[in-house]
This record gives C-alpha cells, structure tokens and sequence, in this order.
C-alpha cells in the first residue's frame, strides 16, 4: 500500500516541530583540554575565579605618574626613580615628585594613577618635563577591567569559538566540559549508485549525495559513520538500518522515501521504528521519512541532490544542533530584492538558489542560478543562498522584496 498518497502536507514549521519533540536533549560530556575544544559545546558553566587583568596595568609605553603632581596650566617636571616593564613590576611606592619608566601591560606602582604617553614627555638622564594639558587618570586599565572575580563567563549550550578559547585561557582553564559529539550514520539507497573509483555502467550515476552529506555534516562537527551504498534490497537495507540505530544517535539516508515502487526503506522502516512518512509543502524536498529507529532517530532524505541538501539543512541540521547541545543561535532574517522574474506554483514553499550582494546603496540584491531542478547539483555550488519564496504566491516579478537564507553557516 502507498502510505504517502492520501497524507496531508505538513508546513515546514509543523516538521520541525515534531522534529523537536522528538529530539532528546544532550546528555552525554566528556572533558578535554583547551586545545580540542573549538568548535565543541560548552557543557557546564565557566566562571571567572580572579580578576582579568589581575593587576592594575598601564595602557601605553610611558611614565607612571601621580595626578596630584600634574600642573593644568604649565609643565611638570618630575624626577624618575625607577621602573616598571611587563613581568617585572617596580617594588616600592612613588611619592610626590616622582615618576616610574613603564611599558604597556606593566604592574601600575603603588601611589601612581596615570600613565603620560612617552611620546608626549621631554627627558634627561633622571629628569621628564610633560607639558600642560595632559589629564588625570589617563592611560590606565583596572584589575578585572576585562573579567571579574565571580562573573560567569560562558555558559552551557555555547558552541566555542576562537575568541572564547582565549577567554577561557586567561582565566587559566586548561580543561573544560563538553557535551559527547553526536553519532551520525548516513547510508545511500540505490540499485543505480556506484562509487567512485569503479567505472560507470549501464544506467549508473555516481553517488554524490553521501559525499555532501559527509561535508555537511562536518560543518556540523559530529562523529561520522559512512556506511556507504545500500541496494534497493528490503532485507539487506533492513540488516543495516537495524544494526546502524544500534551504534548511533542519529541515521540519515538518501533515497528510497519517495512514491516509486523500488522505495523500500518504508516499508523497512515500519517494522523497525515508528517512523511517519511527510509530505511537506516546500520544493525541493517534499518526501521525508522521520522518527525513531530504535533509540536513534532517523532521517529519510529524498534522492534528488539537492533536496538531499535542502532537507538536511532545514531538518536534520537543526536535530543534530539540539543533541549536541547547542544553543539556539539568534538568526536574523535578510531580505533581498529579486533581479530576475521567479517561476512559481501556489501551494509549497520553495528554496530557490539565488546569488545574493550588497548594492552601492547597501541594500541586499539576488540573482537566480537559473535552472531550479531538484537534480541540478550545480545549482547549488553557484548559489550563496537560498532564496524563499512564499507558499502561497504564483510567479514573482523581478523587484519583489524576499527572505534569503544565506549558505555561510550551512554549507
Ligand atoms: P529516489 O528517491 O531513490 O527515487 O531518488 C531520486 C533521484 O535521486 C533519482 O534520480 C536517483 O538516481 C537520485 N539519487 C538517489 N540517491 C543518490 C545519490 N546517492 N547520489 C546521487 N543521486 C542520487
Ligand atoms: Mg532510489
């Protein structure tokens, strides 16, 4: 029986929905140092046990002076009596009249509260003139300036990036707790797939779909599986479904969701899981098989090379963030003007490949890939987003204002 035909379709925002609700959160860390950590998610909180920077510290090369010995209207002339350079403070206290010879990051002397840029002061042997003008305070930076004792840092839920790293290094954090990398299986289904490196027969394409499944993934920083080609096989795809939900959190294959009569993974997947069937109303990418298999979850994405991409950056993408813990990130919607008129049927809401740029203006402006087939791969690789167009709208004239969702975090 054919368990697509009479399904209504589901919005994609109805998808994503079961999708979330059916997508555990992470559970599983682990701990490792500082330099594994970018790009891992942060699993429990980092807090700041002492100041950043723990000392005061002059901002310039220059002279450490006191602001009461500062003349507004006229020179000062103060007498240097010894000095500060980074990693070697100067010991005593300065009092009035004197100066300390200091360098930028250097231990502020006690009794000193501002640093006068050298390039500003006259000196001789002992003996520095700094001219009128110059403010009280300047040029100094406040022990826990950057972190204060206490102060949460990071929290969970926060994907690392560079800038977090050294955060975490200057609080001296040398191990930190991560959330485990998710398990990702991917298979391909086709009696027509070859791989590469075997020359093509008869009616055989090369399976590209695993391929960029295994770059998108990456993006994703998981552990991947690649089980490589499945034939149109129930018992084989069966075997190995089976086996693969044992070793993973989530299984994701191409093919084989679609109405066709070799679709097999269906049927499969209904003895193993409980796995529904979608139509969703957006192209490319309308058949989508998900749910549980096991204790992983399962992702059926369609066939077509782009769909393939299409589904998996809209839905699987968004599972595998949530499992691995990641926060939300906060996403801000850009528009763009169309340059060209957009062919288009009522009823789905399509991903088009669009190449978008800012105008001399600096408004946003997209162009079409052109052909829009779901087997057009190179649509892909020309595009730098997708371009949505609106469910319910027909064709769309060239100068309509529409949402774009560029390729920068997905790809
Ligand atoms: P299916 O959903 O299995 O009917 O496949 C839909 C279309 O996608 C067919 O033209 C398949 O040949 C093609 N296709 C399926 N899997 C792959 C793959 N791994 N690489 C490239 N094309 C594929
Ligand atoms: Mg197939």
């Amino acid at each position: 029986m054919n368990t697509l035909v009479n399904e209504p379709m589901l919005t994609v925002e109805q998808a994503l929905e079961h999708i979330f609700k059916l997508t555990p959160a992470a559970r599983n860390k682990e701990k490792i140092t500082l330099h594994k950590a970018h790009q891992r998610v942060l699993a429990s909180e980092a807090i700041a046990t002492f100041d950043v920077p723990p000392f005061r510290n002059s901002a310039m090369d220059g002279y450490a002076i006191r602001s009461a010995d500062l003349r507004e209207a006229s020179t000062t002339k103060l007498t240097v009596v010894g000095k500060s350079f980074a990693g070697h403070p100067f010991d005593a206290e300065i009092s009035a009249g004197e100066a300390v010879r200091i360098m930028t990051g250097a231990v502020m002397p006690k009794g000193a509260d501002t640093v006068i840029m050298q390039e500003h002061v006259l000196s001789q042997n002992d003996q520095i003139e700094i001219p009128a003008g110059q403010k009280p305070f300047q040029n100094v930076r406040q022990a826990g300036e950057d972190l204060k004792q206490g102060e949460v840092i990071l929290k969970p839920g926060r994907r690392l990036h560079a800038a977090d790293i050294g955060l975490l290094a200057s609080i001296g954090i040398v191990e930190i707790e991560v959330f485990c990398k998710p398990r990702v299986t991917i298979f391909s289904t086709g009696d027509e797939l070859q791989s590469l490196g075997a020359p093509l027969g008869s009616g055989q394409i090369y399976d590209s779909n695993r391929y960029t499944l295994h770059a998108l993934l990456r993006k994703t920083d998981v552990e991947i599986i690649d089980m490589g080609v499945l034939p149109d096989d129930e018992t084989i795809i069966s075997k190995a479904l089976e086996d693969a939900a044992q070793s993973s959190d989530i299984v994701i294959t191409s093919g084989g969701v679609s109405v066709g009569e070799a679709d097999f993974i269906k049927d499969t997947l209904l003895k193993l899981g409980h796995v529904d069937f979608w139509k969703i109303a957006m192209k490319p990418g309308k058949p989508l098989a998900f749910g549980q298999l096991g204790n992983a979850l399962f992702f059926g994405l369609p066939g077509n090379p782009v769909s393939v991409m299409v589904t998996f950056a809209l839905f699987a993408r968004e599972s595998i963030r949530v499992l691995s813990g990641e926060d939300k990130p906060t996403s801000i919607a850009l528009t763009a003007v169309t340059l060209d008129d957009l062919k288009k049927q009522p009823g789905r809401r399509e991903y088009q490949r669009g190449i978008y740029k800012r105008t001399n203006t600096g408004d946003l402006e997209v162009s079409t890939t052109g052909s829009q087939g779901s087997h057009i791969l190179k649509s892909m690789s020309l595009a730098n987003c997708f371009v949505i167009l609106p469910r319910q709208s027909g064709d769309i004239p060239k100068g309509t204002t529409l949402e774009i969702l560029p390729f920068s975090d997905i790809l």
